[in-house]
């Protein structure tokens, strides 16, 4: 996944490398994350001072549920925009200061090659949760027997009902 930018024509160039085998990304069971498949499309906009790339990432990673330790898979999209500048030196240039904007990423590079694989790890893991859910409501594994309470019932749940149960008793009598 890499662009030879000088050999870019000015204007917009679209890029769309399909499916890609996700090794290559090394994000691998790395928390419980599972990268499945990724797709990256694209464009890179040359004009006479700068480059400016759009990217997409769209990718399907198995995941480990926070409440009731199941694995699931989701499929996520994030975008990112960049501005692409080409040797160190140039950024003593005024220039250049000026252009640059705070809330749009920029790239150095010392050759004129774009690496797109360490953003498209980048942008992966900000599209992935903090605390991700099989469902939104999932109910999580029992505390006290540890069965999964979104497939399987256990007694201990009637254990945990009953003193609130009779807390609303008491309740009812203080009402009459
Ligand atoms: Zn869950
Ligand atoms: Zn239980």
């Amino acid at each position: 996944m890499e662009i030879q930018i000088r050999d870019l024509k000015e204007g917009k160039t679209g890029f769309d490398f399909g499916k890609q085998r996700s090794e290559i990304l090394e994000i691998r069971k790395k928390s419980g994350i599972v990268v499945k498949e990724f797709e990256v499309r694209g464009f890179i906009t040359k004009s006479r001072l700068e480059y400016f790339l759009k990217l997409n990432v769209k990718t399907k990673v198995n995941l480990e549920c926070a409440r009731c330790l199941e694995r699931f898979n989701r499929t996520f999209e994030e975008k990112g925009e960049y501005y692409i500048k080409i040797g160190r030196d140039r950024l003593l240039k005024k220039r250049d200061v000026e252009i640059q904007e705070d809330d749009i990423n920029t790239i150095y590079l010392n050759e004129p090659v774009l690496n797109l694989v360490p953003l498209v790890r980048e942008l992966i893991l900000l599209a992935l949760p903090m605390k991700p859910l099989c469902q939104e409501n999932c109910r999580g594994l029992c505390p006290v027997c540890g069965k999964n309470r979104n497939t399987e019932k256990c007694d201990c749940e009637m254990e945990i009902k009953t003193p609130l149960s009779a807390l609303k008793k008491m309740l009812k009598k203080e009402e009459r």
